[in-house]
């Protein structure tokens, strides 16, 4: 039973701005900007390509995005892209011009107007005036830009833990290749042990809890419970952002995208409280000896019976072990298979690899020395 309990958010129909400039549902407005030669402020940056004042040039780069309050629309807006800006004087052109309508140059490899960034806003907010003198600072001092932004800073920091990350994984790395080299040395059998298992399991009974309608058909004891089973997530309305999208020719288009936002909401039924009898493990019964006795399996007194208490068997393993001394006398142990164990005399020989630093024996490395 998945109990999902975030309040998680699912996007629907999120309209693309960053393409799109085609004016579908979008609405257009002009764009402002100040005539730096005569201080005019809040021109319209489609209807006044010149300062209406003292005949000044509009410098794209300086457009700013209006308050709400001042937003002024522009009618049947054509959107063809941005604007061309004259190599030989400087004066803007709509994209679709191909000589510059102020002094006739060519505008095939003319500059288009840097469109600045997008704003967004939530429900009930307003857009205040862009604040044009601070963006311009940020670009036009990058050291102050850099500064101001932390990314600058969390660059050097990442690299510092990749540093860091590659040293442990290369000190790993040397401690796994030192602890696992080898070298050969030899050994002799000293003893036998061997070793059978037998896993039982034991009926018991277990209580448990589920959806009644996944209950168990040998469920017993059962008691029902109206309450809670499941956590939906149920459509609740929508949260809605306004975006404003400077297109480069004097007009920001202004777009609304909406998200469906979703609440949890408690899913009821019964839940059925039960006991139900199932097969547990319970300790295993183990026969051990040396070579005095032959190995035989350990009574279980497992029976075919199906009430609680009863036992079966649920898998054999056997382990065959040479008691062994090498390399300075040290005692080991290996598991082999049964036919070594069984032909394998005392005091027989073994060549095995022993580790240069912890000195282990690797049992996998055991064999007969010829
Ligand atoms: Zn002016
Ligand atoms: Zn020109």
């Amino acid at each position: 039973m998945g109990l999902h309990h975030c309040d998680y958010m699912k996007v629907e129909a999120e309209m693309d701005n960053s393409k799109a400039p085609s004016s579908s549902g979008a609405k257009v407005y002009e764009m402002l900007w100040d005539c730096k030669f005569c201080g005019t402020k809040k021109l319209l940056g489609k209807t006044h390509r010149f300062c209406p004042n003292c005949g000044g040039q509009q410098d794209p780069s300086w457009r700013y995005f209006p308050s709400d309050s001042e937003k002024v629309a522009v009618q049947d807006h054509v959107f063809v892209g941005a604007d061309k800006i004259c190599k030989a004087c400087n004066s803007l052109n709509g994209a679709a011009s191909e000589f510059c309508g102020n002094c006739g140059a060519p505008l095939s490899s003319a500059a288009t107007a840097q469109q600045i960034a997008g704003r967004t806003k939530g429900e009930g907010d307003t857009f205040q005036t862009e604040d044009v003198q601070k963006r311009q600072q940020a670009v036009q001092i990058p050291g102050l830009a850099a500064a101001a932004k932390p990314a600058a800073k969390s660059g050097g920091f990442l690299n510092k833990w990749v540093i860091i990350g590659i040293i442990v994984v290369a000190l790993i790395g040397g401690a796994v290749y030192a602890l696992t080299r080898t070298v050969n040395a030899s050994a002799y059998v000293t003893g036998y042990k061997w070793e059978r298992t037998i896993n039982l399991q034991s009926l018991q009974p277990v209580p448990d809890k589920t959806n009644c309608d996944s209950m168990p058909g040998d469920a017993y004891s059962v008691s029902r419970n109206y309450e809670q089973v499941d956590t939906r997530q149920v459509a609740d309305g929508q949260t809605c952002r306004t975006n404003q999208i400077d297109q480069g020719d004097g007009t920001f288009r202004e777009e609304r995208s909406c998200e469906t936002k979703y609440r949890s909401e408690p899913v009821m039924g019964y839940m059925c409280t039960y006991m139900v009898n199932r097969w547990i493990g319970v300790s295993p019964a183990v026969s051990r000896g040396d070579k005095v006795t032959a190995p035989y399996w350990p009574d279980t007194n497992a029976s075919s019976c199906f009430s609680i208490g009863c036992k079966r068997e649920s898998g054999r393993s056997e382990d065959y072990i040479l008691m062994l001394k090498g390399d300075g006398d040290r005692p080991f142990e290996c598991s082999v298979d049964y036919d070594l164990w069984q032909e394998t005399k005392l005091e027989r020989s073994f060549d095995i690899e022993v580790g240069t630093i912890l000195k282990n024996f690797v049992c996998s490395s055991l064999k007969p020395t010829a």
